[in-house]
């Protein structure tokens, strides 16, 4: 019999797949409940834009054609936003595509990337998958220790991750520090920051002082690529748009491995319009702050300890292994996201869902402690 393992490439064959968050229909499916809650995957829970879902509708019609390679609107769009040139731009399906062209295009198997402990489980999956050697710093506070990731850096360093917030643990670093980490890299080092959060985590009701805008920082730092997403926010995650805003020569070098029509065409009239709707924004971040308190809250009511967070979804420390009680919360029809995989086995992550929602969490949470 043909063993295709051995034919994979080297980093391929150990490699685990990423671990989304269970969809409602598969619950659905293997409990045969209904009434099922997902609150496992960052989603917004006020759904999609009403603007974008009518620019979505109408793109509709022009399926047959190939999307727009060059996604013109919507860099047209995004530039002016950020203030920023087009050359600066560089789109994604989803922001994960952004980080892939990243270790595409930089990284070889000799080289080293580096990232946190309990850092977002895509970094590490296209580490390997690109035969690198992944370096992992450990965690201070659940959140990045600068200064030992700056010790980690070696001759071999050619990329480096930071999420701000990271996902699970939702902390994040402020702009003097993080800016001064940049600052102080070898010419060598690319370094990506993650914002998929960043409306969240700017919205001031979330109340962290001195969170970045590290788009600003592009015109100084040309090593710096910094990726966002229309999945997270704008409610979009279906439709897999992202984009990544850097120097222009960068932005050249990331389109080299982008494969051609990477963003669909309804992604793109969505994303575009999306921009628009200013009142979809204001409704997403005031429902995510009451909702963050709520959880918080309730978490207080059941004597849990969680990771303070500024992004739509919060690590709780529950105490005991976690994976028992996502078992029990399944069955309950709550849909969390059990982190064990990112060295957390005591937390859950629970995504801000609307009252109603987190409500019904924190009581099934409640039951199935035991309190
Ligand atoms: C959700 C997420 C992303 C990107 O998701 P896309 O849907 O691919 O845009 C990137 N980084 C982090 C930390 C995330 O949580």
């Amino acid at each position: 019999m043909t063993d295709f393992l051995h034919l994979a490439a080297p980093g391929v064959r150990q490699l685990k797949p990423y671990q989304p968050g269970k969809p409602i229909e598969e619950l659905e499916r293997e409990l045969g409940i209904s009434n099922i809650i997902k609150l496992a995957s960052n989603e917004n829970p006020l759904g999609p834009s009403p603007l974008a879902l009518t620019a979505a509708r109408a793109a509709l019609e022009d399926v047959w054609l190939y999307p727009d390679g060059n996604g013109f609107v919507l860099k047209d769009r995004l530039a002016a936003k950020l203030g920023v040139a087009m050359e600066q731009l560089i789109l994604g399906n989803g922001s994960s595509d952004v980080l892939e062209f990243a270790v595409r295009a930089f990284v070889t198997p000799q080289d080293e990337v580096l990232f946190s402990e309990h850092a977002f489980a895509v970094y590490p999956i296209l580490t390997q998958a690109a035969g690198a050697k992944a370096v992992v710093v450990p965690a201070k506070d659940w959140g990045h220790d600068l200064a030992a990731m700056r010790a980690a850096v070696t001759e071999r360093t050619r990329l480096i991750f930071i999420a701000n917030p990271n996902n699970p643990t939702g902390t994040w670093l402020p702009a003097a520090e993080l800016e001064a980490f940049i600052a102080g890299l070898p010419e060598h080092v690319m370094v990506l920051v993650d914002e998929a959060y960043f409306e969240y985590a700017s919205d001031p009701a979330m109340g962290a002082r001195d969170y970045p805008d590290a788009v600003a920082w592009v015109g100084r730092y040309p090593n710096l690529v910094v990726a966002r997403t229309f999945s997270k926010c704008y409610g979009l995650a279906g439709l897999r748009v992202g984009y990544g805003v850097c120097h222009p020569q960068v932005a050249d070098l990331l389109n080299r491995v982008r494969p051609p029509f990477n963003v669909n065409s309804l992604g793109l009239a969505a994303a575009a319009a999306a921009l628009d709707d200013v009142e979809h924004l204001q409704q997403t971040l005031e429902l995510n702050a009451a909702g963050m308190r709520q959880l918080v809250a309730g978490f207080a009511s059941l004597d849990l300890r969680h990771i303070s967070s500024i992004g739509n979804f919060v690590s709780v420390d529950t105490g005991r292994p976690a994976a028992p009680l996502y078992d029990a919360l399944l069955k309950e029809g709550v849909i969390v996201r059990p982190v064990a995989n990112y060295g957390m086995p005591n937390h859950l992550r629970v995504t801000v869902g609307l009252p109603e929602e987190n409500d019904r969490f924190i009581a099934a949470l409640g039951k199935v402690l035991g309190r």
